[in-house]
């Protein structure tokens, strides 16, 4: 008993060193399995577990455990506790329920002093859910995640106006208000809105039957930030562009940050006045991409987490491997699989989703995908050289042509092909592959890579000669 008080003791140290999350995803039952003189053993459930305890939280566990124990613990090892489970294991401690235990009696006292944010429009059209730290950054959303953040540092400063581009469901809504939120927290004296295409023609028409364009114009003019989500919808609205157009000239004249997002890029949207469309692009323009694996997983652990919902890495790894299309679509899976979870008690098995994936047809070949993909990530390359290797041996061309500055064409394509090999299946960060190839910068890798896979949509030879390569080196 007095080892599980011990454990107790560590337990509420650690959570008021954790973020809420993170304490219930990954320690969710613990024990102690062996006390000696200068080491602890704690029991965890599973081996997914306790590498994520001794990868995130080796440190903070062991300098509770040395203020529990005393300064002669040197060590502490986490071993997967078989018995964990067993109702007569009487010292291991489920941690979602001695979270609320513990957190009962303090929370109320945290309540009184906790500064609610105020929504960037009273009207609720802001969602307080949204912000940069829980927006999850791959290489697909880095620039435009990026660029939010120097605008939240400087606005109207850095990037006037920033426009965010990208198919549905990839996250411009959620930079665009965790911008306007973050403004709004770090300047509490300026004023933000945020608003929709749709709500700013509504607003628009309504104000010239009522005769208070006056007053709309003088709302818009006294902002600091202005949101404005969407502006596809605006086509075709041509008075509406119209007056759009002087407020943006008004802002702009002023130096107040616009933020604004759209369906595609300026240039093509060619419903919009060319005037308005130009304003658009007098700042930094940057697009989202849709997320590759990695962000995906990345993904749907955050709106796990952050739902406080356990998903076993398996289930995780199958539904970003076979629910590609748009994040909407991931966190309505997750979704439904804590629906069902709350309805039935069934934790999610990864039978169990592939049905259900399936019967939403996500995929026609579930299992088949899955399996795929296992064996995809669990493949080892020994180093980019593998990649470069296979992409020289293909093209027919000697490594130095690929990897240093020739600007011959011959060597263009294969060297997008290398660059875009190794960020799309190696993970690389765009600085690596820079420096792999003759130091370049980050940006022209990000160019290569957007470039080729743009032509890869395009052009079905070449995506047959990528998908060859990779066949061949088994990515
Ligand atoms: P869009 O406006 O581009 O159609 P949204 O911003 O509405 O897309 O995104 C759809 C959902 O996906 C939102 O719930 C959003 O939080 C989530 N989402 C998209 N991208 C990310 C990301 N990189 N990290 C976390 N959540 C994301
Ligand atoms: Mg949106």
């Amino acid at each position: 008993m007095e080892k599980h008080y011990k454990l107790r003791n560590i337990l509420t140290d650690v959570i008021s060193k954790l973020k809420k999350q993170d304490f219930l995803v990954y320690f969710r039952k613990i024990s102690i399995v062996e006390i000696s003189s200068d080491k602890i053993v704690f029991g965890t459930v599973s081996s997914f577990m306790k590498d994520n305890l001794e990868a995130k939280f080796q440190n903070i566990v062991l300098e509770a455990t040395k203020s529990e124990f005393g300064d002669n613990i040197q060590s502490i090892d986490f071993i997967v506790d078989n018995t964990i489970d067993n109702p007569s294991n009487s010292d291991a401690i489920d941690c979602q329920s001695y979270y609320k235990e513990s957190t009962k009696t303090s929370k109320k006292a945290e309540k009184k002093s906790q500064v609610s944010m105020t929504p960037i429009d009273k009207k609720g059209n802001a969602n307080n859910r949204y912000t940069l730290s829980n927006f999850i950054v791959g290489w697909d959303n880095q620039l435009a995640y990026s660029a939010c953040e120097a605008v939240t540092k400087n606005p109207g400063k850095s990037y006037n106006p920033l426009y965010i581009y990208g198919d549905v469901g990839l996250g411009k809504t959620h930079l665009l208000q965790a911008t306007g939120n973050e403004i709004l927290m770090k300047y509490k004296d300026k004023k933000v809105v945020y608003t929709t295409a749709d709500k700013f023609i509504t607003e628009y028409i309504t104000a010239v039957k009522k005769r208070t364009i006056d007053k709309l114009l003088e709302k818009f003019r006294s902002i600091d930030v202005l949101v404005i989500d969407d502006v596809q919808f605006l086509a075709k609205k041509e008075q509406t562009q119209n007056e759009l157009y002087n407020i943006f000239n008004i802002l702009y004249d002023a130096n107040k940050q616009i933020i604004i997002s759209g369906d595609r890029a300026p240039k093509e949207l060619t419903e919009l006045e060319p005037r308005l469309r130009s304003r658009f692009e007098w700042g930094i323009t940057v697009d989202i991409w849709k997320p590759d694996f990695e962000t995906r997983l990345a993904i749907i652990q955050e709106k796990a987490r952050e739902k406080e919902f356990m998903i076993p890495q398996d289930v995780a790894e199958f539904i970003a491997a076979n629910v590609t299309e748009n994040v909407r679509e991931l966190e309505w899976v997750l979704n439904q699989m804590i629906a069902e979870y709350e309805l039935t008690g069934n934790t999610p098995s990864l039978t169990r989703i592939a049905q259900k994936l399936q019967k939403l047809s996500f995929t026609t070949d579930l299992l088949g995908e899955s399996k795929r993909a296992e064996t995809r990530t669990r493949t080892t390359i020994r180093s980019y050289e593998d990649i470069i290797d296979a992409v020289s041996a293909h093209f027919g061309i000697e490594k130095e042509g690929i990897l240093w500055e020739n600007r011959k064409k011959e060597f263009m394509l294969p060297r997008q092909v290398g660059m875009y090999l190794l960020k799309t299946k190696m993970n690389y960060t765009y600085e690596r592959i820079g420096n792999i190839f003759n130091g370049r910068n980050h940006a022209s890798v990000l160019y290569s890579c957007k470039k080729l896979d743009k032509l890869l949509k395009k052009d079905k030879t070449l995506l047959y000669e990528v998908n060859a390569i990779k066949d061949g080196i088994g990515i």
